[in-house]
């Protein structure tokens, strides 16, 4: 509940610069999806009960707090959308898991929580969790100005690996040009071949 109580709180103080309605309808709004995501977090013992699972926790509802109430809103939208938890992949791992996939044929992760998990994606899931954690406040706000820079401004062609990654029309200069590319996805990649 201090999950639930610290997003909720955070979201009346934003919206009470627009006075006593702002505050209440932001703090319902924030509410919604922070009960499902505090459920969550209890129901798996997604945080271990160390020194480290408490750092974890008040890294998230600090400094990271932005992240948590994006993750939030995801495993929220997930759940509606049918979702299920994976007890077995959150437990203590300081992360929220869904069996499904929220965007087909690929696995994404937004604050600690990660949809389509799976043995071969986990250390990629698991650095994007930490690099919000690091980045805090800032992460989010990167990775949208990441994409629109490798969007406007392809300098990644001249390294791009065109035999692994084809550009072969519009939607592929995308998801086998840009997404590679921007600053967070080619940090996981390079790490994921380093392994
Ligand atoms: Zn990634």
């Amino acid at each position: 509940m201090t999950s639930a109580l610290v997003q909720t709180g955070a979201a009346a103080l934003v919206g009470a610069r627009l006075g006593l309605p702002g505050a209440v309808t932001a703090a319902l709004a924030a509410a919604a999806v922070a009960l499902p995501y505090a459920w969550a977090v209890r129901r798996l013992d997604a945080y271990p009960g160390t020194g480290r699972g408490l750092a974890l926790f008040a890294v998230d509802h600090t400094w990271s707090l932005l992240n948590t109430v994006a993750g939030a809103l995801f495993l929220a939208l997930n759940l509606v959308a049918g979702h299920r938890l994976d007890p077995a992949c959150s437990r203590h791992r300081g992360r929220i898991v869904l069996r499904e996939q929220a965007l087909p044929g690929y696995a994404t992760t937004v604050g600690n929580v990660i949809a389509g998990l799976t043995p071969a994606n986990a250390a990629h899931e698991d650095l994007h969790v930490r690099q919000g954690r690091l980045l805090g406040p800032l992460y989010l706000p990167l990775i949208a100005l990441g994409y629109v820079l490798c969007t406007v401004c392809p300098l990644w062609l001249r390294r791009h690996d065109h035999t692994a990654w084809p550009i072969t029309g519009p939607i592929r200069y995308f998801t086998h040009g840009v997404y590679p590319h921007v600053w967070h996805e080619a940090w996981a990649y390079r790490r994921d071949r380093a392994r």
